[in-house]
């Protein structure tokens, strides 16, 4: 099978098994695992932020995020698409007791002045802003990298309102590398960050997210309540050192495979890019103009051996490149994708 569905269908590879059996463990919940400390310190140098926190999952970051950042009753300024408010089961409702106050970006990439029309200094009626939310790239947006000026206008407008600025940085490193910027220059502008590491750089498990040492603090204690806080993590943690190690650089072929499948798509009849053009390694296409649905192009690539995801509710598939396709697997891909709307 030929998985484009997601970049979370990547399998720990044999050299990075190894790396995990050999990784030196403690007791995480007493901070004394040494793997789990390695990696949260490089996250943190990586971000250039005060302290980091590794997590089971990036929703845990999310959740985590929003109850430090927001007290319940508040409200967070975020893309209608964004994760949070699609993907994590009301976590954001439930959790953290927040208001969502959700904007139609562009691609998921929204203004200033979109955000500024969002802000309200609470009273005994709307709710208090308490913060903004992006997601960088953003997934159901394509991919898209943010732009560090809309990022830069969004920090000003955060401190303008003493608002706190969080980033779901699922990808990140898609966005480090299709940029070219820094992770720690893009993160220079939020309060907290946080890089996946079961998606692109494909470790099996785990998220760490960065901040202010105190925020961090904080974290921990809700990472504990939640049920997150685990004991001899390192083994696990030791594939996302590994990860950061070995498989960001090469990110830059996903992209170059997804910019390959979103070419090969331009030639097919019927068949339309959608939240294009491919920056990273997410596209979204449509197959409207050929009569049928997502549903049934998705079966029948999967009696191809290809799966993609088809989004039924929006009428679109979606394609991820990750380390576990090669650009033959594209070409394949392609091919029965061609064959499957003929
Ligand atoms: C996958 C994803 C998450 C959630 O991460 P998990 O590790 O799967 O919990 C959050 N935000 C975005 C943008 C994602 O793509």
């Amino acid at each position: 099978m030929i998985d484009l569905s997601s970049d979370t269908s990547t399998r720990p590879s044999a050299a990075m098994r190894e790396y995990m059996a050999a990784a030196p463990v403690g007791d995480e919940q007493l901070r004394e695992d040494p793997t789990v400390n390695a990696l949260q310190d490089e996250v943190a140098d990586l971000t250039g932020k005060e302290a980091a926190l590794f997590l089971p999952s990036g929703t845990m970051c999310n959740a985590v995020a929003f109850i430090v950042h927001a007290k319940r009753g508040e409200a967070v300024i975020l893309d209608r698409k964004a994760h949070p408010n699609v993907s994590e089961g009301g976590g954001p409702a439930v959790l953290a007791g927040v208001m969502m106050r959700t904007l139609d970006g562009d691609r998921s990439v929204f203004t200033v002045d979109q955000a500024r029309a969002e802000i309200a200094a609470g009273g005994t009626h709307i709710s208090r802003t308490a913060l903004i939310s992006v997601e960088n790239t953003t997934n159901l947006g394509g991919g898209k990298i943010w732009p560090l000026e809309n990022l830069a206008g969004l920090r000003a407008l955060a401190d303008e309102f003493g608002l706190k600025f969080h980033m779901d940085g699922a990808r990140l490193m898609n966005a480090v590398v299709g940029s070219g910027h820094s992770a720690q220059e893009i993160a220079s502008y939020v309060d907290t960050v946080w890089i996946d590491l079961s998606k692109g750089l494909g470790a099996p498990v785990g998220a760490v997210i960065a901040g202010p040492a105190a925020f961090i603090e904080e974290a921990r204690l809700w990472k504990h309540r939640l049920g997150g806080a685990m004991r001899q993590a390192g083994v696990i943690a030791a594939a996302g050192l590994f990860a950061f190690e070995h498989n960001v650089e090469r990110l830059a072929e996903d992209h170059a495979n997804a910019r390959y499948i979103e070419s090969e798509l331009a030639k097919i009849p019927g068949i339309h890019a959608v939240n294009g053009p491919v920056e990273t390694n997410i596209l979204f296409f449509s197959v409207a103009a050929t009569g049928l649905s997502v549903v049934e192009v998705g079966q029948r690539l999967l009696a191809r051996g290809v799966r993609m995801a088809p989004y039924a509710a929006t009428n679109v598939i979606r394609a991820v490149t990750h380390l576990d396709v090669n650009r033959a697997d594209c070409e394949q891909a392609v091919a029965a994708l061609r064959e499957a709307v003929a």
